[in-house]
C-alpha cells in the first residue's frame, strides 16, 4: 500500500487524529515511575508497539516514538547513557511495526534536553544544536515519516533543535510548545511570541501540547491561532493529575468530556488534534470519533 505522505495528508480537508500520552500509559501498564519510558524501548519492546497499536486502532492517523527523552544530552543523565542511536533507531522500527499495513504515519518525538541555555543553565547553544541534529539523524535515518520537536518552553532552545534538525534532514518539522502555566510557559513565552518567532522557521506546524487545563491550553491555541497562518497541531492535557492513595497520577477529565470539545477546537483552527499526559487509548478513540463526525457533518 502507498502511504500518503505528512504534507499530502495536511493538504487535504478535514483534521488528523494524533495519538495520546505516552508517559502515563506505560506507567499503567506497568512502568516504574520515574523510570524514562525510552528503557522500555529496550526492555520491554512489545509494551511499546502494544501501545502504539492501541493509539492506532483507535483511530490515530499519526503516532509517536518513544524518544522524547532521548537526545544524548538527556540520556547521560540516565542508565541509557551513550545509547542514543540505538534508543532512536529501535523506537522508530517498534513505530513502524505498529503502523504496519494501516495508512498511519510515524512522528519521531524530540524532547528538550532537559537543561537551560546560557546565561540561565549550563547547555552551550552549539551543544544543543548537536545533541538535536544527532537525534534528528538517528530518527530519519530510521525512516520516520516527520518530526516534533514538542514540550518547548523556551523560544531559544526550540529554535536550536530547528536549526540543528534542519542541518540533517528536509523532513516535516512541527513545533510544539507547553503552556503550563496556563497561557504562557514555564519560562514566560506567550502563544503569540511562538506564532511570531517560530513560523517564519520553515515549519510545517506550530503547535501546543500538555499544559494545564483544556481551558487555558484553548486560551492559548486561540492566540496561537492569531498569530501565525500555519496548521495548528493540538495536544493538550486531560488536565492536571490528582494523586491516588497510592501516589498515582490519575486524571479526572474523562473520554467524553475531552471529546465533547473537539467541535470547538477544530473551529477555533486544530489541524491535527490528539492528547497528552493522561489521554489514553479510549480517551483518544472518543475524540477520534468526533474528528471524523466533523469530518462528515462540517459546520464550516
Ligand atoms: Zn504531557
Amino acid at each position: 500500500m502507498e502511504k500518503r505522505t505528512f504534507l499530502e495528508r495536511m493538504s487535504e480537508r478535514g483534521t488528523l487524529v494524533l495519538d495520546g500520552a505516552t508517559g502515563t500509559n506505560l506507567q499503567s501498564r506497568g512502568l516504574t515511575k520515574g523510570l524514562p519510558a525510552e528503557v522500555w524501548v529496550l526492555e520491554q519492546p512489545e509494551k511499546i508497539i502494544g501501545l502504539a497499536q492501541d493509539f492506532v486502532a483507535a483511530g490515530a492517523d499519526i503516532i509517536l516514538t518513544c524518544t522524547f527523552g532521548a537526545s544524548s544530552i538527556r540520556l547521560e543523565h540516565t542508565s541509557l547513557n551513550g545509547k542514543g542511536e540505538m534508543v532512536n533507531r529501535r523506537a522508530a522500527e517498534l513505530a513502524q511495526r505498529a503502523v504496519e499495513g494501516t495508512p498511519a504515519l510515524v512522528a519521531g518525538s524530540i524532547g528538550p534536553t532537559g537543561q537551560l541555555l546560557k546565561p540561565l543553565g549550563p547547555l552551550d547553544e552549539t551543544d544543543a544544536i548537536r545533541s538535536f541534529a544527532e537525534q534528528a539523524r538517528y530518527l530519519a535515518d530510521a525512516g520516520v515519516d516527520l518530526l516534533v520537536v514538542e514540550t518547548q518552553f523556551d523560544l531559544a532552545e526550540a529554535k536550536a533543535a530547528l536549526t540543528g534538525i534542519q542541518m540533517v534532514t528536509n523532513l516535516p518539522v512541527v513545533c510544539s510548545f507547553s503552556f503550563d502555566r496556563g497561557t504562557r510557559t514555564m519560562m514566560g513565552v506567550k502563544p503569540a511570541q511562538v506564532g511570531n518567532e517560530i513560523s517564519p522557521l520553515g515549519v510545517a506546524a506550530i503547535g501546543i501540547n500538555c499544559g494545564r487545563s483544556l481551558e487555558d491550553n484553548q486560551k492559548a491555541m486561540i492566540e496561537l491561532r492569531d498569530s501565525t497562518s500555519l496548521p495548528i497541531w493540538f495536544k493538550p492535557n486531560a488536565g492536571l493529575p490528582q494523586l491516588d492513595a497510592s501516589g498515582n497520577p490519575t486524571y479526572d477529565i474523562s473520554p467524553e468530556a475531552m471529546a465533547a470539545k473537539v467541535p470547538e477546537w477544530i473551529s477555533i483552527g486544530a489541524k491535527l488534534i490528539g492528547g497528552c499526559c493522561g489521554t489514553s487509548p479510549d480517551h483518544l478513540a472518543a475524540i477520534a470519533k468526533e474528528v471524523h463526525k466533523s469530518q462528515l457533518f462540517p459546520s464550516r
